[in-house]
């Protein structure tokens, strides 16, 4: 079984795309559509209407939107570019990612 590309907490560059270049950490993935929230890339307007009822004050919010998975590529601080990765098996027989330039173990969280 392959280890899932990119997961939540990642760091992760954008390659492609109007923010391309951009880096920045991966608030959830949608894996049924192939799709990643990453913090502060894909910003996008959001109208918020007025609602008194509920003391909303209404305006224009940025906001993250979904960019595909195929856009995005780990980041590897040692590197400090977006880089490949290869699926590592542990002694204790779990599996880990670690950079294939460097060998940094790209495991944010742990
Ligand atoms: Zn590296």
């Amino acid at each position: 079984m392959s280890v899932p590309f990119i997961r939540k907490n990642d760091q992760v560059i954008v390659r492609q795309g109007k923010d391309k270049g951009k880096t920045g950490k991966v608030l959830s993935v949608d894996p049924d559509k192939g799709r990643a929230l990453v913090e502060g890339v894909a910003m996008a307007k959001h109208f918020i209407r007025p609602d008194r009822s509920k003391n909303v004050q209404g305006g224009i919010m940025e906001k993250e939107s979904r960019i595909p998975l195929s856009r995005l590529m780990l980041f590897c601080p040692d590197c400090a570019e977006g880089v490949r990765i290869r699926s590592k098996k542990l002694q204790d027989g779990t599996r880990t990612r670690v950079c294939v330039k460097c060998g940094t173990v790209l495991e944010p969280g742990k």
